[in-house]
């Protein structure tokens, strides 16, 4: 019988398998481990909203105080677990040991530092993968400031377009040879490219950054074609966290692996999330999304109290930029062909990925129509 369930990780998909364990009738201890100091909070407002000062901290938390209350979940949101011991199974913390008799793990994603060698001496380095770096990084973003954002990513991307917003300049290099290399096709790569350009972004793809060093209060930044900026700040991306793992004996892939129903390589633990790396489609595969994080999460829970479900993601994943919204349904990966279509609003825009006759995903940009359309027909 399942007494004790330890979820380390409070965030998105952490608070979705408590949720669920509740919903689904679990009365024994829900204990969350979180490393933040903070309530579970939305993430996707930190590059966009939030770092631009337009919604409020309060306004990040998904839940309040009283939930977790009534709810019965335990909540330590400043003991980050330092070590699993699967044989007695307990987690590690700097206050003690958590036993339990099934663990989760939710820890999402960690930043991509840069190598040491090259942040050394240099303050203004940015990473946003949290509420506290996001309050790092606004006093940064005002008028004439110079930055750079390493990575043509969405959250990179959007990191862009907030700081432009607020009147910095803004250089993007993309070490790949274009934004947006691993996640869209080039027509929504080219809708971006012009979308940042139009709004001033100097944005250089196939080009890494090799160096950086202090000058004065400025920092010089260069790049592998060898030249050289002078800039305030630097932002960098993020990977999944899998460093407990690794400790812990169980099996990594770039993720936490875990088999269909979402069971790592310890029959007692589990992981769901930005952390979680399952074969999809014939392919190892992580997403970083909150649809995503829910659902996973969610049917961890379930099968904990014993459903058996095996996951199928339903893939879907919005990006704000300026004044465009974003909506991705579907994995596009594997496409043999993308088309362009016009949307019914002005500037709105649709690629659609085929592999053969077979609709496999579409990026709409301010195109809600056709994203509820291709949704259904993706069956998502
Ligand atoms: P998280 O929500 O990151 O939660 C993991 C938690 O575990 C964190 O609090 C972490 O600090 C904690 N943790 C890690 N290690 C330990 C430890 N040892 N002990 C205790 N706690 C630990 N998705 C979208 O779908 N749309 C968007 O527009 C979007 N925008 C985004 C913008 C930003 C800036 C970021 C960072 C992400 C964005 N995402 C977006 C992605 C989305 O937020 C994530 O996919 C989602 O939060 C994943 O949930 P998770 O629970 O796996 O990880």
């Amino acid at each position: 019988m399942i007494k004790r369930i330890v979820i380390v990780g409070a965030g998105q998909a952490g608070l979705a398998a408590a949720t669920k364990l509740r919903q689904e009738g679990f009365q024994g201890a829900i204990t969350m481990l979180g490393d933040e100091g903070a309530m579970p909070y939305q993430r996707p407002p930190l590059s966009k909203a939030y770092l631009l000062g337009k919604l409020e901290a309060e306004r990040l938390s998904f839940r309040n105080n009283d939930f977790f209350y009534l709810q019965n979940i335990g909540i330590c949101q400043n003991e980050p677990a330092l070590e699993i011991d699967g044989v007695t199974k307990g987690v590690v913390t700097a206050h003690g040991r958590h036993l339990y008799d099934q663990l989760i793990l939710a820890t999402g994603a960690d930043p991509i530092k840069l190598p040491a060698s090259m942040a050394e001496g240099i303050d203004n380095i940015f990473y946003l993968r949290n509420k506290a770096d996001a309050d790092r990084l606004r006093p940064i973003l005002r008028e004439g400031a110079q930055l750079l954002v390493v990575g043509g990513g969405y959250i990179g991307l959007e990191v862009a377009a907030a700081s432009r917003q607020v009147g910095a300049q803004v250089t993007l290099v993309e070490m790949a040879p274009r934004i947006l290399n691993r996640v869209a096709a080039e027509p929504t790569a080219s809708y971006f490219r012009r979308l940042h350009s139009s709004q001033g972004v100097d944005i250089r793809e196939g080009i890494g950054l090799t160096g950086l060093k202090p000058d004065g209060a400025a920092i010089t930044a260069t790049l592998a074609d060898e030249s050289t900026l002078t800039i305030d700040a630097v932002v960098v991306g993020v990977r999944p966290n899998v460093g407990l793992a690794e400790a812990a004996g169980l099996a990594t892939d770039g993720g936490f692996l875990v088999d269909e129903f979402g069971r790592t390589s310890d029959p007692s633990i589990w992981a769901a999330g930005d952390c979680a790396s399952f074969s999809y489609q014939s392919e190892m595969t992580r997403i970083e999304s909150v649809p995503h994080a829910i659902d996973q999460a969610e049917h961890v829970a379930r099968n904990i109290l014993g459903a058996e479900l095996p996951y199928r993601p339903r893939p879907w994943f919005w990006s704000h930029q300026y004044s465009t919204k974003l909506q991705i349904a579907g994995f596009n990966r594997g496409y043999d062909r993308a088309t362009v279509s016009q949307g019914i609003a002005e500037g709105s825009m649709t690629v659609s990925y085929f592999q053969g006759e077979r609709l496999i995903a579409v990026d709409c940009l301010n195109d809600a129509r056709s994203f509820m359309l291709a949704k259904r027909q993706l069956g998502l």
